[in-house]
Order: C-alpha cells, then sequence, then structure tokens
C-alpha cells in the first residue's frame, strides 16, 4: 500500500496515480471503519430562543482513523457518496444517533436529534421503512427524529424524492431543510416538501459579521425568515459565532440559533455537562 493508505492492504499497479490510489486505500479503509465503529458522533447544541434552552443536537460524523488521525467529514464523506457506502454510514450514524437520543431520555435530558442525510439517502425508497424501524428500536418517539436534507439533494430528482420525504413525514420525523439559499430556491417547490425547519446557510449569517457584506446579508436573511414565516416552518440560523449575531438574528425572528456561540459539537458526556449554554435575557 502506498505511504498514506493508513491500514488498507489494497497493492496497487503503479499506473494508477497517486490521489486515484489514495481514495481507493481510503475507501477500502472506510469499509473497515464501518465494520469496526471507528466513526464516532459529536453532538451540536440548537438553542430554542424562546425557551432560552437547547431542545435538540446536530449529530456530525467524525471518522478516528488509525493511521491518519481524526478526519472531519469533508475527508470522506464525498467518497462514500460517491461510491454508495453512504447508505451504510448514514444507517451507522442514524443508529447510533437514536440510541444516544434514548440514553440521554433515560438521563431525563429531553433532546431531539438531527442526522444528515446525503442525496443518495433521498433517492433511496426503502429509507423510510428502515427509519421507522431505526425509530422503534431505540424505543423513541418518531418527533425525537430531525432528518436534515439540502435543496440541491432534493431537486435532482424530485418525483422520486418528494415521495420519500412525504413518507419520512408521516412517519412522524421532522425534515429539515439544510444550507437553505445555497441552491435553486423558489417558493414553488417549498411549498411541495413536507419540511417543517429551514436552516439558514453559514455564509449568509457569517455575512451578518463582515463590514463590506453585512448590509446585503441582513438583507438577504430578513427575506429568507419572512419567506419561512410565511410557510409556517422554523427557523434555524447555523454558524452563530457572537452574541452581536445571535441578538440581530433574534430581532429578525429567528427561532433557533446554532453555532460556536452557543456550543461546539461536542461528545455525548460533554453535552450533559455543557451548561450553562448562553443565557438569555
Ligand atoms: P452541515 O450539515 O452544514 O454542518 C454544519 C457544519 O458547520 C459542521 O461541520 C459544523 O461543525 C460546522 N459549524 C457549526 N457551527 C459553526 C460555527 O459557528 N462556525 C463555523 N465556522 N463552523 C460551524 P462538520 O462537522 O465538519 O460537517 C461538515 C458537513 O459534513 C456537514 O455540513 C454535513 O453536510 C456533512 N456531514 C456531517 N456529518 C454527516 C453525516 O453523519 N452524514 C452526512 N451525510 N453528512 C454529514
Ligand atoms: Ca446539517
Ligand atoms: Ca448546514
Ligand atoms: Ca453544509
Amino acid at each position: 500500500a502506498g505511504k498514506n493508505a493508513g491500514t488498507s492492504v489494497m497493492v496497487y499497479t503503479p499506473s494508477l496515480d497517486r490521489g486515484r490510489a489514495e481514495r481507493l486505500a481510503l475507501l477500502a479503509d472506510l469499509h473497515v471503519a464501518l465494520e469496526q465503529d471507528e466513526l464516532q458522533l459529536r453532538y451540536q447544541p440548537k438553542l430554542d430562543l424562546s425557551r432560552g434552552a437547547v431542545t435538540s443536537v446536530e449529530a456530525l460524523v467524525r471518522w478516528a482513523h488509525p493511521a491518519l488521525g481524526p478526519l472531519t467529514p469533508d475527508a470522506f464523506v464525498p467518497l462514500a457518496e460517491s461510491t454508495g457506502l453512504i447508505e451504510q454510514l448514514t444507517r451507522v450514524v442514524l443508529s447510533q444517533a437514536l440510541q444516544q437520543c434514548r440514553a440521554w431520555q433515560d438521563a431525563g435530558l429531553d433532546l431531539a436529534v438531527a442526522v444528515n442525510l446525503s442525496a443518495r439517502n433521498v433517492n433511496d425508497v426503502t429509507l423510510p421503512e428502515h427509519v421507522a424501524g431505526a425509530v422503534v428500536e431505540a424505543g423513541l418517539p418518531a418527533h425525537k427524529l430531525i432528518l436534515e436534507i439540502t435543496e440541491s439533494s432534493v431537486m435532482g430528482d424530485p418525483e422520486r424524492t418528494v415521495p420519500v420525504l412525504e413518507r419520512l413525514a408521516a412517519i412522524g420525523v421532522t425534515l429539515s431543510l439544510d444550507d437553505f439559499g445555497t441552491g435553486h430556491s423558489s417558493l414553488s417547490y417549498l411549498q411541495r416538501l413536507p419540511v417543517r425547519e429551514l436552516k439558514i446557510d453559514r455564509s449568509f449569517v457569517r455575512g451578518l459579521s463582515l463590514p463590506r457584506e453585512a448590509q446585503a446579508s441582513a438583507i438577504l436573511v430578513r427575506s429568507i425568515i419572512g419567506l419561512a414565516r410565511s410557510l409556517d416552518l422554523r427557523i434555524v440560523a447555523e454558524g452563530v459565532e457572537s452574541a452581536e449575531t445571535l441578538d440581530q438574528l433574534r430581532d429578525y425572528g429567528c427561532d433557533v440559533i446554532q453555532g460556536y456561540y452557543v456550543g461546539r459539537p461536542l461528545r455525548a458526556e460533554d453535552i450533559e455537562a455543557a451548561g450553562p449554554f448562553p443565557v438569555l435575557t
């Protein structure tokens, strides 16, 4: 195996270029990782402003690679997506997140858990049945699960994806539209989707605190919030890094705040000990 090939035992022909060989090695390692529990979840708090409390957390996957060290999703999620391994990855993440949610419930901590879906997942007609089974297996009511989807993953083949989403919504799972504003958003398609939550993309939130972009970002964020309000969606702002931005978003009518200011992605045990989250006046 190549120099950076981790624990893989694959053998490469010299004609394979280095980048491709590394991807293949990482892919082989990811197969092993999925079997051997090398994937870990971090949980980032979502602060509900009206209640002044953290009412949900987003599960974010990490890979403790035995040779390369801890890897963030950008290093392996796209690879999993392009090879189909994402179906297994999502199932592993979903099951782990639901089990953790159940453990929190048993410990008296009332938290919903959000799991990210990829395009391939929302095109998978077997997903709703699997999700229903996983929720039952964890012994949780379906509303404890939030599934985050992106507009681009839905809009690739809406004839196929919309029925999958409708079945998920029928189970009682909450659907959340992630990275909102980065794709081809339009009112007409938003109305067709059974989503209950909309997450304003981090790039717009970040723009609020950049002098040269603040004014344009404020207009954009306020119009997204107005749109979401008119559709009766819960509005989440992600990537909030300061008290100033939190206050501004609260003034604009945001319901939920997520970002480093509220809390970084944490280990499950640190979620329990994380308080106090910023106290609201
Ligand atoms: P995302 O769903 O938009 O998740 C938010 C990302 O922003 C996370 O990065 C999070 O750590 C980061 N973040 C949160 N608050 C702040 C902040 O205040 N400032 C800044 N600068 N960043 C913040 P992460 O964990 O590296 O995840 C990146 C992306 O990988 C996620 O974007 C999501 O699309 C994907 N991903 C993560 N976990 C999973 C998973 O289990 N399954 C799938 N399919 N995708 C996942
Ligand atoms: Ca997300
Ligand atoms: Ca996002
Ligand atoms: Ca993103």
